[in-house]
């Protein structure tokens, strides 16, 4: 029987500034630079599928930086590399993120010509004053508009990114995004708790006291209202973070989640492919240089043995409303798998998981807990006291 190819990840570095909560990896948009990464990143395919296994792939996801802000003949240059690479026999999703107000009819007649069949749109929120203050570079009409045009040009499986707890952000204007997002009528919605990420520029702006972050509890409780709010329009949370109809969920973070293979082109992308982890270059510059010379861009490549390998994929697998069955899970040793289930009824004790039906899931206060689950999953952990 053929094996699947693992998940396709591009990664796509330029933006047109900088969002004030975001460390990912990005650097401004310039052209001739993005012409360069472009041809770099189909390098790099020829180079993988040179040496690896043929990329046959379930899903695509294309993410960044902004994908959608590359001008429109790079857009297309990059959705025809990556199309011309890969058999497209199994795929059933393509996905793009894309930032509000930067579609065109001829961007999305590429997507349509390539086989892109989702937009995942980073929205954040749907006021004009919230947007700006968190560096966002769109409005909430390019919002709308751009929901519509993707409609229009026969994309339905739309999805939208919100952060909870943004700077300035009261409850009452949180509840107000979530019934407005909500009147989109969308399969398929993302709410995540702000982080303050180290070296991000809101760190800075906490620093010099211009921000006091939410508590936990009130991230907690916006959380708990998002997913009220939701439910109500029929998006269930089947994550942490994500929630939707049922059939609409992400299939590309579900393989993520459910542990399965996965290959990450252009700069900081990351892979799992077997026992073998790497990541990228971290840097455009040096990614197009590297590919350019026929150099290996991959860093920090790590193999994995096999107990190590199955738990970390097995972590994942707890943030699923789901749950994980462990017996079914890799095929684990039976020390292991005793490991893990002795952790599991100690956890159960504690109200942090459940099991239902031989899948145990974290508990609605388990949520909180996730770090110890899985740390506590981890072969050879000893648990505390
Ligand atoms: S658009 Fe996305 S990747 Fe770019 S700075 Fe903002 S959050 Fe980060």
């Amino acid at each position: 029987m053929s094996h699947p190819g693992p998940h396709l990840y591009a990664h796509v570095p330029f933006c047109s500034g900088k969002c004030t909560y975001c460390v990912l990896y990005s650097v401004m948009y310039d052209p001739a630079r993005a012409a360069r990464y472009v041809d770099a990143l189909a390098t790099e395919m020829d180079a993988f599928l040179r040496h690896g296994s043929p990329l046959q792939p379930e899903t695509i996801f294309i993410g960044g930086g902004t994908p959608s802000g590359l001008d429109e003949p790079l857009f297309a240059r990059l959705l025809t590399h990556i199309r011309s690479r890969i058999d497209a026999s199994r795929l059933v999703e393509w996905t793009i993120e894309a930032q509000p107000g930067t579609l065109t009819p001829g961007k999305l007649a590429a997507m349509r010509d390539a086989g892109v069949n989702r937009i995942s749109f980073g929205v954040q929120a749907l006021r004009n004053a919230t947007l700006k203050r968190v560096g966002r570079r769109h409005s909430v009409a390019d919002v709308a508009a751009s929901l519509d045009q993707a409609r229009a040009a026969g994309i339905e499986n739309l999805s939208i990114d919100l952060i909870a707890c943004l700077p300035g952000v009261s409850s009452d204007e949180w509840r107000e995004t979530l019934a407005r997002a909500a009147s989109f009528g969308l399969h398929h919605a993302s709410a995540y708790a702000l982080t303050i990420e180290p070296g991000s520029i809101m760190e800075k702006q906490i620093a010099r006291g211009e921000f006091v972050p939410a508590d936990e509890d009130t991230q907690i409780a916006e959380l708990e209202v998002a997913e009220a709010c939701f439910a109500q329009a029929g998006l269930l949370r089947y994550e942490f973070s994500n929630y939707a109809q049922a059939g609409w969920e992400c299939h590309h973070n579900l393989a993520y989640w459910r542990g399965k293979d996965y290959v990450g082109f252009g700069p900081a992308a990351a892979s799992r492919l077997g026992r073998e982890r790497w990541t990228n270059l971290p840097d455009v510059n040096a990614y197009v240089a590297a590919t350019e010379s026929g150099a290996d861009v991959a860093r920090d490549r790590d193999t994995l043995d096999r107990d190590a390998d199955i738990t970390e994929r097995l972590m994942f697998g707890f943030r699923l409303a789901e749950g994980v069955d462990l017996a079914a899970f890799g095929d684990p040793d039976p020390a292991l798998l005793a490991q893990w289930v002795e952790s599991m009824e100690r956890l159960r004790q504690q109200g942090i998981v459940e099991t239902t039906r031989g899948r145990w899931r974290l508990t609605q206060i388990g949520r909180l807990y996730a770090d110890t689950v899985a740390a506590e999953l981890l072969p050879d952990h000893a648990p505390a006291g």
